[in-house]
This record gives structure tokens, sequence and C-alpha cells, in this order.
């Protein structure tokens, strides 16, 4: 990262979208109202390209104290479920946004879509269209070349009604025939070549079950939904700029008051992360992952469930702001805002994930001590704990080498290092597995005199370690969290591939017989941690009150060299 810190932004000026508010604001449009919508479809769950959208249309009608609808855009009704629509309501409220009384439906106006499709035939501008799907197709034309005119658009105004009005009750099987719009087969721009406004699906919705059988497509029932809620300004992706000329010929052609003004800005593109739903539901649906929340989805769900906070969220979305260019935003800046928050916020503990036995040899056996910890260097206010100190403790099997390699400064024979909160002790011996040859358990002597982390003596040590009293440890699974895809753009894939096809194969690693201090037997759902020197962890949904498991949020930056390094200057953490 260059000079400025990832918060800090360069420039302060707003971005185009508000500048474009402003402006609007300035010329006595919308008398002054400033009223957004975010408009999903309940067929999947939300993701963090989702997130930045949210942040953008709650935050413009936060800054204008204007409102910002959910609207939930059910026009394909097989691929919609309530349980998309729930979690997409829950993931919002999380988010921290509110969308108060404002909540719509785009189902809530199949009747008005319905009426204005019939303002459009009664006015030459919509005409059913019996070509099949290929022959719909092949009349469209290219980029660079005009369709041909469906022999099918001349019908009279009498005729379209008569067969609209069968297309709605049921004569007709799907397929059979389409409303389109009568605009231009000749247009430059291909989405004003006479589209489809309704198709027949004879599919139940699940708001509107059996009443209806043919829908509106998305850019007929977009435009008059966002004009029926009196929406002033429609912010969209970018691969909707082409699609604005129809969602103005719509609203311009039907009698209906309002004209939002629609403004597009660049999605959200990630690195070593996909982002579209159809690719997420599919590792799902292949198992790929544990479900849409597994903590390794870039899911909204996914991300609470892994430990993000949405505080970290709002931060990250703020930073990138909007553009009109399309790009990639480098995965380690969302991590950058997590690790951020996390510091603030977690609460210190310590805990062995992969432990080796360590016997204090001078300490009386049945001792048991207590000391204080701080809950959180970063916040006074968080308070501390006791942690308890015995004979027999665990460390992490890399704080011991037998022969330690150059500038190691942790556990070795004949080595002192400093325990956290603790005593200094010295390595005077090791034992192996016969068997295996691994060693399975350190002796040390402890020095009395070095209660609390220091000495009379002023002695200094290298290493400090983080450890846990055996007798009262508390056993936990940890699950170890690595990016879902090898490479940085998982889509890049040679002919014939899959973006399967870089999916990590070692981005989950389970460590079972985790051995933590004692205070975490009552870690709490949603609270952070940081296991120290370790990483920050949360405790995941399928904890028992037998079985604790965590969840690694993301690892400290450079942790090991941090460590070394502050103790190495006699500072402690
Ligand atoms: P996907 O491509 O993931 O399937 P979508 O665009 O089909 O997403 P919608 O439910 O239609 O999903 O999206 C709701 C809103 O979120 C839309 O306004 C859309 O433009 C916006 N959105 C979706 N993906 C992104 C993204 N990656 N970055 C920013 N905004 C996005
Ligand atoms: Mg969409």
């Amino acid at each position: 990262m260059a000079e400025n810190t990832p918060e800090e932004k360069t420039e302060k000026s707003k971005d185009f979208i508000r500048n474009i508010i402003d402006t609007d604001l300035a010329a006595g449009k919308n008398e002054g109202r400033v009223e957004t919508r975010f408009p999903p479809e309940p067929n999947g769950y939300l993701h963090i390209g989702h997130a930045k959208s949210i942040c953008l249309n709650f935050g413009i009608a936060a800054d204008y104290k204007g409102v910002c609808h959910l609207r939930f855009d059910d026009t394909n009704p097989e691929k919609e479920e309530q349980e998309y629509v729930d979690s997409i309501q829950q993931d919002v409220k999380w988010l921290g946004f509110d969308w108060g009384k404002h909540l719509y439906y785009a189902s809530d106006y199949y009747d008005k879509c319905y009426e204005y499709a019939l303002e459009l035939i009664n006015k030459g501008l919509a005409y059913v269209c019996d070509l099949s799907p290929d022959e719909v197709r092949e009349h469209r034309g290219t980029p660079t070349a005009p369709g041909k005119n469906s022999p099918y658009r001349n019908r009279s105004v009498k005729e379209n009604l008569e067969l609209f009005e069968k297309m709605r009750s049921g004569e007709f099987p799907e397929g059979k025939c389409l409303l389109r719009a009568k605009i231009d087969m000749a247009h430059p721009n291909i989405n004003m070549r006479d589209p489809a406004l309704y198709r027949i699906k004879k599919v139940r919705h699940d708001r509107t079950g059996d009443k209806w059988c043919i829908y509106p497509m998305y850019d007929y029932a977009h435009p008059i939904s966002d004009a029926l809620e009196n929406i002033t300004h429609s912010i969209c992706t970018l691969e909707f700029e082409d699609h604005r000329p129809l969602y103005d010929w719509v609203l311009d052609n039907i009698s209906i008051k309002a004209h939002p003004r629609q403004v597009e800005f660049a999605r959200l593109n990630m690195t070593y992360t996909v982002l579209s739903k159809r690719k997420l539901l599919q590792l799902v649906n292949d198992g790929n992952v544990s479900g849409w929340d597994d903590p390794r989805m870039p899911t909204i769900s996914g991300l609470r469930r892994r430990g993000y906070t949405a505080e970290a969220i709002r931060n990250f979305c703020d930073r990138i702001g909007v553009d009109k260019t399309n790009s990639t935003i480098d995965v380690a800046l969302l991590e950058y805002f997590i690790r951020e928050d996390l510091n603030k916020k977690a609460l210190r503990a310590m805990a062995v994930l992969r432990p080796l036995k360590v016997v204090i040899d001078n300490y009386p056996e049945g001792r048991v001590e207590e000391f204080d910890a701080e809950n959180n260097p970063e916040d006074p206010a968080a308070g501390s704990r006791k942690v308890l100190f015995s004979r027999e403790l665990y460390i992490e099997q890399e704080d011991f080498k037998e022969v330690p390699p150059k500038g190691y400064f942790r556990l070795s024979p004949g080595a002192e290092v400093r325990l956290k909160h603790a005593y200094y002790i010295t390595c005077t011996g090791f034992k192996k597995d016969e068997k295996t040859g691994e060693i399975n358990e350190v002796h040390c002597q402890y020095d009395p005199q070095s209660r609390g982390g220091g000495t009379p003596d002023n002695r200094k040590v290298k290493g400090t370690l983080h450890w846990v009293s055996a007798a009262h440890a508390v056993d936990a699974d940890a699950r170890l969290y690595e990016r879902l895809f090898n490479s940085e753009n998982p889509d890049n894939v040679p002919e014939g591939g899959d973006f399967k096809d870089n999916l990590n194969a070692n981005s989950l690693e389970l460590l079972k017989n985790c051995k933590l201090e004692k205070s975490l037997a009552e870690a709490k759902p949603g609270q952070p941690y940081q296991f120290l020197r370790n990483a920050y962890f949360c405790l995941d949904r399928d904890s028992s009150a037998g079985k604790l498991v965590f969840n690694r949020t993301v690892t400290l930056r450079d942790s090991w060299a941090k460590m070394e390094n502050k103790s190495a200057k006699g500072k402690d953490r």
C-alpha cells in the first residue's frame, strides 16, 4: 500500500453519483427529494458486491436525508425462494441499514404492469409476436447488422389485445408467443430492437400464487417499479448502461408521472473471489462448500459467520468508493479493514492450536496460580481476566525446536523464554515418542523471581510464548480457512475449463483438540477474539456445550515477525 493508509481517502471530494444528485437538487428536480432503492432478485444470498450497492444506496439516502427502499425484484418465479427473501433482509439489517416501511416487491406491481402493457398495445407500441425463440434470435441481427421485422409486427391493436388476453388467461403454452415493444429493429442498440415485455411462464409465484401465467421482463417491470415508488435515482451496475434507453422508453410511453434517473456504476470485482450468484449457487449445490454461509463464501452470511464485522465491511465499501470503469479490488484490502476493526474489538486470549506438553519440573505439583491478563491493550475499558498457571502446560509445537535455526528466539534446549503474563522458563530437556520420533514432552525450570514477566536482574529474553495450563484447558476444534480459489482471477480459465478448476483444495484445515484458556469456555457468539500470536477467531454456530468450534477470521499481519521484534526490544504485547 502506498503512503496513505487504506482508510485515508486521498481526495475528500464526492463521488460522481453524489455530484449528479447535487446537480439535480440544484436544478430543483424531484421537489428536493432523494429516494433510492436496493433491488435484489431473491434467487440467492447477498455477497460482498451487493454490500457495495447497499452501502451506496442506503448511504446516499442517509447523506441526503432521503429514504432507500428494499425491493425484491421477483420477476423470475422459478428461481426465487422465501429463504432468499429472509436472508436478504437479515443481511441488509446486519450491515446496519434500515428500509423502515419501504419494503416492496416487484410482484406488487403486476396489475399495474399489465395495465401499462394494455396502454402500449392501444398506442400501437406493443404487439404479440409468435416467432419461436430461435426465430426471435435470428431476427434480432447483430451489433453490426440491423435486425428484421417480425411478420407479426403489424397486427392490429384489436388482434393484439385479444391475443394478449389469451396469453394472460393461459390459452397458450409456454414459448408460444411474447408481448414485444414496437420500437425499431434497426436500432443501433440491440436492447431497443423490439424487446420482450412479457413471456408466458406457467409457474406458481411465491407471492401471487396462480394468478399469473405471464410475467413481465425485468427491463419492463423495473422502470415501472421505480416510477411507482417515486424513486429519484435508480442506481445500478454498468451492465445496465445499454438498457437505459429502454428504461427511458418505457417510462416515456406510458402514462406514469415519475421518471427516475438511472445512473450506472462499476460493480465490485475482487481478487481470488467469485461474485456471481449463479456460480455461488453451483458451489453450494455441488457441495464444494457447506452452504451459502460457509465461512469461505464471499456472501454476507459467510463473512459474518467467519467473524467479519459489519463496520469493517462498511469501511471497506466506503474506501473503494464508486467509479465509472470496471476494476478489480485486491481482497487484501478487505482483510486490512477486518484487521483494523478486530484489533479494536477483539478480546485477547491464549489458545494453543497444535499442543505440545511442557512440564515445569521445579514448580510444585498441585499448585495453581492466577495471573491478571488484559483483555485488550487497545481498549482499557475491556478490563482483564485471570489466567491459570500450573506445573503442566501446553505450548505450540512450533514454539520448540530441538535444533533451533538461526534467529529462532523460542524454546530449545538451554534457551530461556518468557511465558506471556507468567514466568521465565528455561528448557532442560525433552522426550520423543519412541515409535514416531516426534517430540511429545518438553521439560523446563522456571525462575520464581520472574513472576509477572520480569526479573530483579532485568535479564532480557527474546521470545515470549503463549501457553495454556494443561489441567485447566478447554478443548476445541479450530477451522482454519484459506482463500477458496487459488487463482487471482478464478474466472480466467483455458478453453473448456471451468471456474471450479481454480478451487483451492486446501481452503479448510480442521484442527482437533486445540487447547484454550479456561475463560474461552464462556466464549460468546458474535464476539471476536484474538488468539495471541495466532489469528482472529470467532465461535462458530456449530458449537455446542460439549464441543467448541472456532473459525479463523483472518490471520494477524506478519504475526511472527512482529512478535519476535517486539520481544527483542523487550516490549511485550
Ligand atoms: P449476480 O451477478 O451476483 O447474480 P445480480 O446483479 O444478478 O448479481 P441482483 O440481485 O440483481 O444480483 O442485484 C441487486 C443489486 O446489487 C443490483 O442493483 C446490482 O446491480 C447490485 N450488484 C450485484 N452485484 C454487484 C457487484 N458485484 N458490485 C456492485 N453491485 C452489485
Ligand atoms: Mg440481476
